[in-house]
C-alpha cells in the first residue's frame, strides 16, 4: 500500500484518543476503536515513515514470525497462508488491514513524540511531537493515551561491552541493524547469539554462505514443526469460508498451545524429550544435543521458538552450521576468540544480541509538572498505571502470540470509554483498594515466569506490580481472557474524576 505524505498542521491538534505507533498494536487498536468507539476522533503518531514497527525494522535475512499467524494475526482480519509469515508478508496484511479500514487517514509518519504531559485542571494530555521531515514541533492535545510503541529501542540494539571490537577488520553488523544490501555469498559468517533472531538468520544464511558458526552462551529450546497447517488446509479444501476457518484454526492453536504450557510446568522433562524427537525427525536420530542443545533454563521461561521445518538443525547436521557453546572474550583481527581459547575467523559477524529495553518510548512524561517514573507505580493488569490517568499501555504475551493481547485491550479500552461516557467522567487512574494496602509490591517481571535478557536488564525502569492477580501481567493469555473481559469497571481499582463508583451496579468490560 501507498503511504500518505504528511501534511500535518504545526499549530496544536486535538483528537480524543492518541495512539502512539503504527506496529501490529497501534494499527489494531486504531481498528478496535473505530469499530467500538465510533464517534472518537482519533491520530495515530509513528516517528517511522510507514507502518509495521518490527515488521519494518528488521531486515535481516530469513526475517519471519517465530508465532503462527492465525493467532498473531488480528481476530477479525482472517489470516490465509502458512503459519509462519515473513515480514514481507506480515506488512501486507497490516496494509490491507490499514486500508480496508481506512485508518491511513489517521496516521501521522515521520512523528516522534519527544513529551508527554498530563493537566488535571484540563483533563487532557499534551503531545509534543517533531516532524522528522522538516524538524517542525506538532503539540496535540488528547484526552486519552494508548500506548502502542513497543518494549523496544528501534534505533539501537542492545550490544554487550566487547573488548577489542575496532580490531575485527571484518564486516560486524547487528541484526537489527542488517542492511539488505550486504552480500554474504560464499562468506564465513559468524552469528553471536542463540535467540529467535539467531534461529531464523541461520538458515537463511547457511542457505549461500561459505560457512556460518553460532556462538552463543547457553542454548535455546525450539520446536520443530512443518510450517503448515492441517485443520486450516482441510477447512479450505471443503470450501469453508476463511473468517470461520480463522476463527476455528486460532481456536484449535490456542487450545494446543494452553495445552502445551501447562504441560511445559508440569512435565518440562517429558516435554523436552518430545522437542527433541521432534528435532530428530529433521536432523537425524543421531543428532547430539549436548552440549549446545541442552538449555539450563526451564523450557516456560522464555518464548519457544518455533522451527519451520527444523531448518537450523538441518543447517547443523548437513555441516552447514557449526555451533560453538562459550563465551565471547575479545574480538581478534579475524574474528573473535572465546573465553576457552577457541578462535573463530568470519568475514562477516553478525550480533543476535537482542533488544536494549525501552519503557514508554523513552518519552518524558509528567503529571501536573511532576515527572513520571514507572518504576514508582503499580501496573494494573500490565496495561494501567497508578498515578497517570487517561492512559493504558499495550505489552502483548510472549508465550502466545503478542497480538491476542491488543485485541483484547482494544476491547477493554474501548468499553472503558465508553463508560466514561456514560457516566460522564473525565478522567480514570487505578489506584489500589482498601484491601490492597497490604499487598507485597514486586518487580513487574516474575523470575521464576519469564525472564528475557532485555527485560530482566531494565527491571529498575519497568513499573512495578503486587502480588493480586489485578496488579499483574502474569503473560497467561487464558487466564486473562475469562479476567479481562470480566472486569467491573465501576471495581474499587478504578476511580472516575477522583471517586470511586463501588456499588453503582458496575459494568462489565465485556468484549465488544
Ligand atoms: C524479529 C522479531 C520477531 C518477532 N516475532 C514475533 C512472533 O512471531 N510472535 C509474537 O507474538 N511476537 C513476536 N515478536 C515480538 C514483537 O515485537 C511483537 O509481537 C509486535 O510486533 C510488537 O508490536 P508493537 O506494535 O507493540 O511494537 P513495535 O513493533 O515495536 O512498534 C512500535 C511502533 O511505535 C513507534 N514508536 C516508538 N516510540 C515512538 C515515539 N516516541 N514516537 C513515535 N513513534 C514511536 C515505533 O517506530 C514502532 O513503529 C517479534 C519481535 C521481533 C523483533
Amino acid at each position: 500500500m501507498q503511504v500518505k505524505k504528511d501534511e500535518t498542521p504545526v499549530s496544536a491538534t486535538h483528537v480524543d484518543v492518541l495512539i502512539v505507533g503504527a506496529g501490529i498494536s497501534g494499527v489494531g487498536s486504531a481498528y478496535h476503536l473505530q469499530q467500538q468507539c465510533p464517534d472518537k476522533s482519533y491520530v495515530i503518531l509513528e516517528m517511522k515513515d510507514t507502518f509495521g514497527g518490527t515488521w519494518e525494522t528488521h531486515k535481516y535475512p530469513g526475517v519471519r514470525s517465530d508465532s503462527d499467524l492465525y493467532t498473531f494475526g488480528y481476530r477479525f482480519k482472517p489470516w490465509i497462508g502458512a503459519p509462519i509469515a515473513s515480514a514481507e508478508e506480515i506488512l501486507k496484511y497490516m496494509g490491507e488491514v490499514i486500508d480496508e479500514s481506512g485508518l491511513d487517514e489517521h496516521i501521522r509518519y515521520g512523528h516522534r513524540i519527544t513529551g508527554c504531559s498530563w493537566s488535571s485542571s484540563t483533563n487532557l494530555w499534551t503531545v509534543v511531537a517533531t516532524r522528522l521531515a522538516d524538524g517542525a514541533t506538532c503539540n496535540f492535545t488528547c484526552n486519552f493515551l494508548w500506548m502502542c510503541q513497543g518494549y523496544y529501542d528501534h534505533e539501537n540494539p542492545y550490544l554487550p561491552d566487547w573488548p577489542d571490537m575496532d580490531k575485527y577488520k571484518g564486516l560486524f553488523v547487528h541484526a537489527q541493524l542488517w542492511d539488505p544490501a550486504i552480500d554474504y555469498t560464499n562468506k564465513r559468517v559468524l552469528v553471536i547469539g542463540s535467540g529467535a533472531t539467531a534461529a531464523t538468520v541461520i538458515p537463511a544464511f547457511a542457505e549461500k554462505a561459505a560457512h556460518v558458526t553460532m556462538l552463543q552462551r547457553s542454548p535455546t529450546y525450539f520446536f520443530c514443526g512443518e510450517n503448515k497447517n492441517e485443520m486450516a488446509d482441510r477447512l479450505r479444501e471443503i470450501g469453508i469460508d476463511e473468517p470461520t476457518i480463522h476463527r476455528v484454526v486460532r481456536a484449535q492453536i490456542m487450545h494446543d498451545q494452553d495445552l502445551m504450557t501447562r504441560r511445559c510446568l508440569a512435565e518440562p522433562d517429558v516435554v523436552f524429550e518430545e522437542l527433541k524427537a521432534l528435532i530428530r525427525q529433521y536432523a537425524g536420530e543421531d543428532f547430539q544435543f549436548e552440549p549446545h542443545f541442552t538449555p539450563r533454563y526451564r523450557v516456560w521461561q522464555q518464548r519457544l521458538a518455533f522451527c519451520p521445518e527444523g531448518d537450523v538443525f538441518k543447517a547443523a547436521a548437513d555441516g552447514k552450521l557449526t555451533v560453538v557453546t562459550d563465551t565471547l572474550d575479545t574480538f581478534t583481527e579475524t574474528g573473535v576468540r572465546t573465553r576457552s581459547g577457541e578462535e573463530i575467523e568470519a568475514d562477516i559477524i553478525v550480533a543476535a544480541t537482542g533488544f536494549q529495553l525501552s519503557v514508554m518510548g523513552d518519552i518524558p512524561f509528567d503529571v501536573d509538572g511532576k515527572p513520571v517514573d514507572w518504576h514508582d507505580t503499580i501496573n494494573y493488569r500490565g496495561m494501567m498505571f497508578t498515578d497517570v490517568p487517561n492512559l493504558v499501555w499495550v505489552f502483548g504475551y510472549f508465550r502466545a502470540s503478542w497480538t491476542l493481547r491488543v485485541d483484547m485491550l482494544g476491547d477493554f479500552v474501548c468499553n472503558l470509554l465508553n463508560h466514561m461516557d456514560e457516566i460522564a467522567a473525565k478522567r480514570v487512574q487505578v489506584a489500589l483498594r482498601d484491601e490492597d494496602q497490604d499487598m507485597p509490591i514486586l518487580p513487574w517481571i516474575e523470575k521464576d515466569n519469564f525472564n528475557p535478557n532485555y527485560l530482566m536488564r531494565g527491571i529498575d525502569r519497568l513499573p512495578q506490580r503486587g502480588s493480586k492477580p489485578e496488579w499483574r501481567h502474569n503473560q497467561d493469555y487464558w487466564n486473562e481472557r475469562e479476567e479481562i473481559p470480566t472486569t467491573d469497571l465501576d471495581g474499587a481499582e478504578f476511580v472516575y474524576d477522583g471517586e470511586r463508583r463501588v456499588g453503582s451496579g458496575g459494568v462489565k468490560a465485556s468484549a465488544g
